[in-house]
């Protein structure tokens, strides 16, 4: 299958990698020079512009970071929408408000296009093992036509409901993820300040009721988990502005309606003031540094 891949970073570089990888002919493109080289050296081909990866592909997905860039590739009269073929499916995978989902899609519906949301969870250790969960929001026949790119992908593929849905499911799923990493933080620089071993109390809490994905597989404190971002100075991973983008996209969609989600609200809270102290670009686990010392 031909398919063009648009947003090679974090995550997109890694999933259009296992895509190339399963022998479908993917071409890439990203606006950072160094994601494209990066990619190229790996062997995937790199169009010269985003448009340039539509000669003759069948599917589109997309990676991006926001709702702007989103709206910004995939609409208007310069917009991907206006370039792609009638017929094509085009899967966004990235984290964006459902609104803007949702105008992609209608504006697609009407071009005869069909437009999916399949935001993803799994990070990028999920990404390079193929092992994503996809949130799909969108019709269950343009999802039965998406299921074979994105099993290459993911290991779990879920229906959140119509367009837009996959959106809401991601956000909940990523709000509760940022207070949990919150709350993981703030127990371990506890158990640290006073004297105790973070391995060990890692150990205790991931088998006991405190149990959770961060403990599991992603551990904020240094050295405590040598593939987690912590242990690698938290570069890479899922950026700090990255999560304070899906915060307060919960936080505008609580709002709509009339939801109440305090622990949510004070979590975007503490990642921004997280980010104004300069560690915006670092991955969400720093948050920890808000706890420490120094
Ligand atoms: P990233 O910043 O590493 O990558 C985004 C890439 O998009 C960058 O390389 C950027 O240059 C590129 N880009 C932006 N606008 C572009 C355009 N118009 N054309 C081509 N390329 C463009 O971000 P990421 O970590 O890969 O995250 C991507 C999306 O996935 C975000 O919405 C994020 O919230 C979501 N997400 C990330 C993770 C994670 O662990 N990193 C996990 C789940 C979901």
């Amino acid at each position: 299958m031909k398919i063009a891949f648009i947003g090679l970073g974090n995550m997109g570089g890694p999933m259009a990698m296992n895509l190339h990888k399963a022998g479908h002919q993917v071409s890439g493109f990203d606006l950072s020079e160094a994601a494209c080289k990066k990619y190229a050296a790996d062997g995937l081909a790199i169009a010269a512009t985003a448009a340039a990866t539509l000669d003759g592909a069948e599917v589109v997905v997309s990676m991006l970071p926001a709702s702007q860039h989103v709206e910004a590739l995939y609409l208007g009269d310069k917009g991907l929408l206006a370039q792609i073929a009638p017929g094509t499916l085009v899967i966004d995978s990235s984290t964006i408000a459902a609104a803007s989902s949702r105008k992609v899609a209608e504006e697609g519906r009407k071009r005869g296009i069909a437009v999916i949301d399949a935001p993803v969870s799994g990070g990028t250790g999920g990404a390079i093992a193929g092992t994503l969960t996809f949130m799909v929001g969108g019709s269950t026949a343009d999802l039965e036509r998406a299921r074979p790119v994105l099993e290459k992908m993911g290991a779990n593929i879920f229906h959140a409901g119509d367009a837009g849905a996959g959106q809401t499911a991601k956000i909940c799923n990523n709000m509760l993820l940022g207070i949990l990493m919150v709350g993981t933080s703030e127990a371990l620089a506890l158990g640290v300040a006073n004297g105790l071993d973070p391995k060990v109390l890692s150990e205790i809490m991931r088998r006991s009721s405190g149990g959770n994905w961060a403990l599991e597989k992603y551990n904020p404190m240094p050295g405590v988990m040598e593939t987690a971002p912590a242990s690698k100075n938290y570069a890479g991973g899922f950026g700090t502005d990255l999560m304070l983008k899906d915060l307060g996209l919960a936080q505008e969609n609580a709002a709509a309606v009339r939801a109440s989600t305090p622990l949510g609200g004070l979590a975007r809270n503490l990642y921004a003031a997280h980010s104004l102290a300069g560690h915006g670009a670092l991955d969400f686990s720093s948050v920890l540094k808000m706890f420490q010392k120094g």
